[in-house]
C-alpha cells in the first residue's frame, strides 16, 4: 500500500479515481467515453450543474456569488484577479512564493503595495498586517504549500477581501461572505490539474476602467456558465465526483476534524521526536502541508529517512528544494492511517539513529 503525501497533484478519494475510469469507458450510458463527446451533449449540463452546486451546498455559498470553473489554474487567475479588480491600488500579503507570484502579476494591472512579508523568517511565520482601507482590495494566500503556514481563520477586512485558497479550500469551514473572491488550482483538495475555481461575488465585477478581453473577463465566463469555451470536461468530472465524496463522508465540518487529528498526530511526533524538527512557527503551522527537518545533529541523513519512508509505502514527502528536508501534506483524502504510518517510521528512524 502507498501512502501518497504528494502536494499536488495530490491524493484523490478512491472513490472518484473509480467514478472518472467509469466515466471514460462509458459516460452517463451514452456508450461514449467522456473524453469524446461534445460539452454541449446530453448529460454534461447535469455534470456541470451538479458540481456547481456541489460547491454551494458544501461551503453554504451564500446568494450573489458565482462559482466559475476556469482553465489555467491558480496562476492564470494571478492575473485575472487584478484583470477584473484592480483600478489603482491594492494590498497584497507577502507569504512565500505563491503570494509572491501573485504580486508580480498584480503589478502588469497597477500599484501593488505589499502590506507585509514574512521573508526575513524564510516565511516561517506569517507576518503581522493592517489592511488599508485606500485600495481596491486584499489579497492574501491562506494556505502557504511550500512553507507549511497556515490562516486558518477569515480576516476581517475593510474593503473587498480576495484569497488564494488553493490548498486549504473545502479543508475547513469558510464564510464566504467576508470574501470578494476566493480561487484556486483544483488539483490539490477538489480534484486534478487543469482546472481553477473562482468563486466570485458579482457585484465587484464591471468597476474598472480598462478593456477586457472576452476571454479574461469573469462577466463572460459568468454569462457563459463556465463554458465559454470547450471547458475541461475530465477535471471538472473529477472535481463532482471528489466533491461528492466529501458530501457524503459529512462536509467541511466532518472533514476540518479529520484533517485536525491527522496535522495533530503528526505535529506532536514532530515536536517528541528529537530527530526531526518543525520548519514554521508553531502558532502559524498549516494542516495542510506539515513542514519539517532533521534536526542540525543530524544533518546530511536526510537520504536515509527517504530510503526508510521507502519500506513503509510512504510517497512524496521530500521538501521542496527552497525549504529543503521534507513536507508531507495531508490532504482531504489522506487518511489517519497513512499519517500513523509516517510516524512509525519517524519513530524507527529514530532508533536506528538517534
Ligand atoms: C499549487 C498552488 C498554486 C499554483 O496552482 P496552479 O494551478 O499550478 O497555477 C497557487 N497557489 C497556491 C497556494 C498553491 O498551493
Amino acid at each position: 500500500m502507498k501512502h501518497n503525501f504528494n502536494a499536488g497533484p495530490s491524493i484523490l478519494p478512491q472513490q472518484a479515481i473509480d467514478a472518472t475510469i467509469e466515466a471514460l469507458k462509458d459516460f452517463n450510458n451514452t456508450g461514449l467515453s467522456i473524453a469524446e463527446i461534445s460539452h454541449r451533449s446530453a448529460g454534461w449540463d447535469e455534470a456541470m450543474d451538479e458540481c456547481n452546486f456541489l460547491w454551494k451546498e458544501l461551503l453554504e455559498i451564500p446568494d450573489g456569488y458565482e462559482v466559475l470553473l476556469l482553465h489555467g489554474g491558480a496562476s492564470q487567475q494571478f492575473l485575472m484577479l487584478p484583470y477584473n479588480l484592480l483600478q489603482t491600488k491594492a494590498a497584497y500579503l507577502d507569504t512565500g512564493v505563491w503570494a509572491k507570484k501573485a504580486i508580480e502579476a498584480a503589478r502588469y494591472f497597477g500599484e501593488v503595495q505589499v502590506i507585509a512579508s514574512g521573508k526575513e523568517s524564510n516565511y516561517s511565520v506569517v507576518p503581522k498586517y493592517t489592511i488599508p482601507s485606500d485600495v481596491d482590495y486584499f489579497h492574501f494566500t491562506s494556505n502557504n504549500t511550500i512553507f507549511g503556514t497556515e490562516i486558518r481563520t477569515d480576516p476581517d477586512s475593510p474593503v473587498n477581501m480576495v484569497a488564494d485558497m488553493s490548498s486549504d479550500i473545502l479543508s475547513r469551514p469558510v464564510d464566504v461572505s467576508k470574501y470578494a473572491m476566493i480561487y484556486g488550482g483544483a488539483q490539490k483538495n477538489a480534484g486534478t490539474a487543469g482546472l481553477a475555481f473562482v468563486i466570485i461575488r458579482e457585484d465587484v465585477l464591471g468597476k474598472v476602467s480598462r478593456d477586457i478581453p472576452a476571454f479574461f473577463d469573469y462577466k463572460i465566463h459568468i454569462k457563459n456558465k463556465s463554458m465559454y469555451n470547450t471547458p475541461p470536461v475530465i477535471p471538472i468530472f473529477m472535481m463532482k465526483e471528489t466533491l461528492k465524496w466529501l458530501k457524503s463522508i459529512g462536509g467541511v465540518t466532518e472533514i476540518a476534524k479529520r484533517n485536525k487529528t491527522k496535522a495533530d498526530c503528526l505535529y506532536s511526533e514532530i515536536d517528541r521526536n528529537p530527530v526531526f524538527k518543525g520548519t514554521a512557527a508553531v502558532e502559524n503551522r498549516s494542516i495542510m502541508n506539515v513542514c519539517f527537518v532533521l534536526d542540525e545533529k543530524y544533518a546530511g541523513k536526510e537520504n536515509d529517512f527517504m530510503e526508510l519512508s521507502k519500506k513503509y509505502g510512504l510517497v512524496g514527502i521530500k521538501g521542496h528544494r527552497s525549504v529543503g528536508g521534507f513536507r508531507a501534506s495531508l490532504y482531504n483524502a489522506l487518511s489517519l492511517q497513512s499519517v500513523e504510518a509516517l510516524v512509525d517510521c519517524m519513530k524507527e528512524f529514530e532508533k536506528i539513529i538517534g
